[in-house]
């Protein structure tokens, strides 16, 4: 292959029409609104395990808050668990179900007054952290998080939540 023909090859790549391509997605799911910083937390959530593209968009523009992560995901659509994860990540993260090129469903959730076995109790002496115990955290308050354990009553604050 000669140096020309591998030019045009990329070139499509750049070009207006590809990214539009890029940009849309037939089936999956749009995660919006996520607080910048937080869509690489919100992938490893995820597992890092997917069947089709996944597309994120760091520190965008947002009109509704300075700035914002944004995640496509083709064919895949999230779990309740995993939503709640994410909610705990992002409070005010918006959720679309694309199919079709269509938002079949557009949704931000609320968190539970009680989260069960989401959520690492940092006291090392804490019931939770024994194997056969799910952890459990009573809400305080969603944004920014707050989360009190309810076993050992430690509260954390959003900056101390570690994910299970
Ligand atoms: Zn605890």
């Amino acid at each position: 292959m000669t140096g020309t023909e591998k030019a045009a090859e990329h070139r499509p790549e750049g070009s207006p029409e590809s990214l539009i391509k890029v940009s849309a997605l037939r089936e999956g799911t749009v995660i919006d609104h996520l607080v910048a910083g937080t869509a690489l937390k919100v992938l490893s959530v995820l597992g890092m395990r997917f069947d089709g593209a996944v597309m994120v968009g760091l520190n965008l523009d947002s009109r509704k808050a300075g700035r914002k992560d944004i995640i496509k995901i083709e064919r895949r659509e999230l779990t309740p668990a995993e939503v709640a994860r994410i909610a705990l990540i992002s409070p005010r993260a918006t959720f679309s179900i694309i199919r079709d090129f269509k938002v079949v469903r557009k949704f931000t959730p609320e968190l539970p007054d009680v989260v069960e076995g989401l959520v690492r109790c940092p006291n090392p002496s804490c019931i939770s952290n024994a194997t056969w115990v799910a952890s459990k955290f009573t809400v305080l308050r969603a944004d920014p998080l707050r989360v009190r354990c309810r076993y050992c009553e430690r509260s954390l604050k959003k900056e101390e939540i570690e994910l299970l």
